[in-house]
């Protein structure tokens, strides 16, 4: 059968690729180390998948309104008002199948053919498709590494066009996990805010910050961006519920409208008892998030000064969201392999670990490795890694 052009012009997820690669060489008896995942190791918090349960057995089993119910857009309310210091409406919410559909809607609902839409580089490997398959034109800017990989409003300047429709800003970001200080989210807001550029803010890693870091969203510090953005989040990663798939956005009533439509010819509604989850996880004791929050960064410090002292690593040390993305083109090249893409094949296959070339997030000399896993995994991944060096060098 012929494919659309649409979907000749995509490519598929680099990461979720991977991670099958590890769990496939895994279940035939391999012993590899994933450090590729993008989701939290933790179960969900118990009173979370309780709540699941109970709207289960009371029978909300049924359809719900496509935009979400009306209790959790409540609960998001009060959580921007807490958070983010924005007062909101719940028209000015919609509910999604993951933070990843809001970003869908968001572009099918923004996008006419040959919009463009700036990405920062190293980016998350979605975006780019994502901008793609609603028909617009991803214009990578890229941050530079010795600017923790963040971009500045020169460089943003300079990739606008007539045709330039919106940014895409991620902090705490995935791979790099970097975050924007309010000054540099002042300055990149109030550009966009006189340039017409609706900017989307992807927050999923807000609450993940390391060592007293603080993740604030742009649209709290340039406030009349309001009716010129597109908050995305969800509690995929803060309340370790990736298979839950429940997602938002906050925008302007007739943008969350628009988007609404999208969804009703989709999905129809995210999954009714995941929305009951997901609102015991904004009611309930926020207690579990920081529990979590607390052993990613102990493995950060435990992991980061190991990781460094291999031949070969230099790493810029993340504030948030669980990602380490060192840069591994010294490594590949005193190991004799081309490009850190071969490199990290090298790795899977012989030193049997299995981490993300950077080249699917726009930085082909970076790596990405998740320590979303045990300590000990941690230190055997390290281990074999720094033995990997010395029989190669
Ligand atoms: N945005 C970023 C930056 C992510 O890393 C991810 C997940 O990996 C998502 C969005 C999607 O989150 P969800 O699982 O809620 O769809």
């Amino acid at each position: 059968m012929e494919l659309s052009q649409r979907v000749k012009n995509i490519s598929p997820s680099s990461t979720l690729a991977i991670t099958a690669k590890a769990k496939e060489l895994k279940a035939s008896g391999i012993d590899v180390i994933g450090l590729a995942a993008g989701e939290p190791d933790f179960n969900t918090p118990e009173p979370i998948i309780e709540a699941a349960f109970k709207a289960a057995k009371e029978g909300q089993t049924k359809y719900t309104a496509t935009s979400g119910i009306s209790e959790l857009k409540a609960a998001i309310v009060q959580k921007m008002a807490r958070d983010s210091h924005l007062t909101i409406s719940p028209e000015e919410i919609i509910i999604t199948t993951g933070a990843k559909h809001a970003l869908y809607l968001t572009f099918q609902a923004l996008l006419n053919p040959g919009d463009e839409v700036i990405i920062p580089s190293p980016y998350w490997v979605s975006y780019t498709e994502q901008v793609k398959l609603a028909d617009g034109v991803p214009v990578i800017v890229e941050g530079l590494e010795e600017n923790d990989f963040k971009v500045t409003v020169e460089r943003i300047k300079e990739a606008t066009t007539a045709k330039t429709k919106a940014l895409i800003l991620n902090s705490p970001s995935n791979p790099t996990g970097m975050i924007y200080t309010a000054d540099e989210l002042r300055e990149i807001g109030q550009y966009c805010l006189k340039n017409d550029i609706v900017v989307v803010s992807d927050e999923i890693y807000e609450k993940l910050v390391y060592d007293g870091a603080k993740a604030e969203s742009i649209v709290s510090v340039v406030p009349d961006l309001k009716n010129q953005s597109v908050i995305i989040n969800g509690v995929s990663k803060s309340y370790a519920m990736t298979g839950w798939r429940i997602g938002y956005a906050v925008a302007e009533a007739s943008f969350i409208k628009a988007m609404t439509n999208v969804a009703s010819h989709s999905t129809s509604n995210p999954t009714s008892v995941a929305q009951y989850a997901a609102l015991a996880a904004f009611n309930g004791s926020q207690e579990p998030v920081e529990t979590m929050r607390q052993a990613f960064e102990d493995r950060l410090n435990q992991t980061y000064e190991k990781l460094v002292s291999i031949p070969g690593f230099k790493c810029i040390k993340p504030q948030g969201a669980f990602y380490l993305f060192p840069n591994a083109k010294w490594a590949a090249e005193m190991t004799g392999f081309t490009s850190v893409t071969a490199f990290v094949a090298a790795l899977v296959e012989e030193a049997k670990i299995a981490m993300v070339p950077g080249e699917g997030f726009g930085s082909p000399d970076n790596v990405r490795l998740s320590y979303a896993t045990s300590l000990d995994n941690l230190n055997k991944a390290l281990e074999r890694l720094n033995t990997f060096m010395e029989n190669h060098i």
